[in-house]
């Protein structure tokens, strides 16, 4: 699943194509993908209507409209987000494609059909489930070793559960819990009211690094991430322990284990992660 830093790169290149493109049109091939508004009524709202700029808030993209409205986008497991020229063929997984004013289309395809639209007026109340509740942004100044420190404290929780715990920090999930766990040197099984204060500062630093390191790298790609551009990421090749299991630990050579922790599949060396 697409987390923080893949967003983020696709949010980036969204933000250099879409702003000021007026919408022509919209073509809903899976209308189940639309949750909160049927496809002529999207149509309805967005033709005529500029794009304004786009954010990012944990995994969600915020696709937002000159009259103050908002596309809220979830990428999910599969989902992709592509600009491309009209006349390119569907893919035989797109779902929905925005017609622009310049000959282009804003495409979502998405294989496994988790991904999320939801259309929210300016000032609704009506947030998707997951939007309203979302925690701090780990690259934003809020995200301080004492914020970690209190979203740790007293918590029996796993810190691995934790940190994927989208209600107290945003936009990390499996993949980069492993590494920043890793980069720490804390197992990833260990209680997170457990942690002492330089264990902390040391997982604080190592979260902001490897978010910051994979954005430079354009993000992860494992099994089907695209960027905007239709691009896979290349930070795959960096990672230490995800999707490592039984090869040698770049730091020691003790082979990486792989086990289910938090419903997840979590993998560290029990050498250095302790
Ligand atoms: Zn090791």
């Amino acid at each position: 699943m697409p987390e923080l830093p893949e967003v983020e790169t696709v949010r980036r290149q969204l933000e250099a194509e879409l702003p000021g493109r007026r919408i022509r049109g919209v073509r809903v091939l899976l209308p189940r993908t639309l949750k909160n508004i049927t496809p002529g009524e999207l149509e309805e709202r967005l033709k005529g209507r500029r794009f304004a700029s786009v954010e990012r808030r944990g995994k969600f993209l915020l696709l937002r409209l000159d009259d103050g409205a908002s596309l809220i986008i979830h990428l999910r497991m599969t989902g992709r987000l592509t600009v491309v020229d009209a006349a390119e063929p569907d893919g035989p997984y797109t779902r929905v494609a925005v017609a622009l004013d310049d000959g282009r289309e804003l495409r979502f395809h998405d294989m496994r059909t988790f991904g999320t639209w939801h259309y929210v007026g300016e000032g609704a109340d009506s947030l998707p489930p997951g939007l309203r509740s979302m925690g701090v942004e780990p690259l934003s100044d809020a995200f301080s070793p004492d914020a970690l420190a209190a979203i740790c404290a007293g918590r029996r929780a796993p810190v691995k559960a934790v940190l994927l715990d989208q209600r107290r920090i945003a936009g990390i999930g499996n993949i980069y819990a492993d590494e920043a766990l890793f980069r720490a040197g804390i197992d990833p099984g260990r209680p997170a009211g457990s942690l002492t204060e330089e264990e902390l500062a040391r997982l604080h630093k190592s979260i902001r690094d490897v978010l910051t390191d994979s954005l430079a790298k354009g993000g992860t790609t494992v099994r089907d991430y695209v960027n905007g551009r239709g691009a896979p990421g290349e930070f795959q090749r960096y990672l230490d322990v995800y999707g490592r299991a039984g090869e040698p630990c770049r730091r020691c050579g003790t082979p990486i284990v792989r086990r289910k922790l938090a419903g997840r599949g979590t993998h560290a060396c029990p050498q250095c992660q302790r």
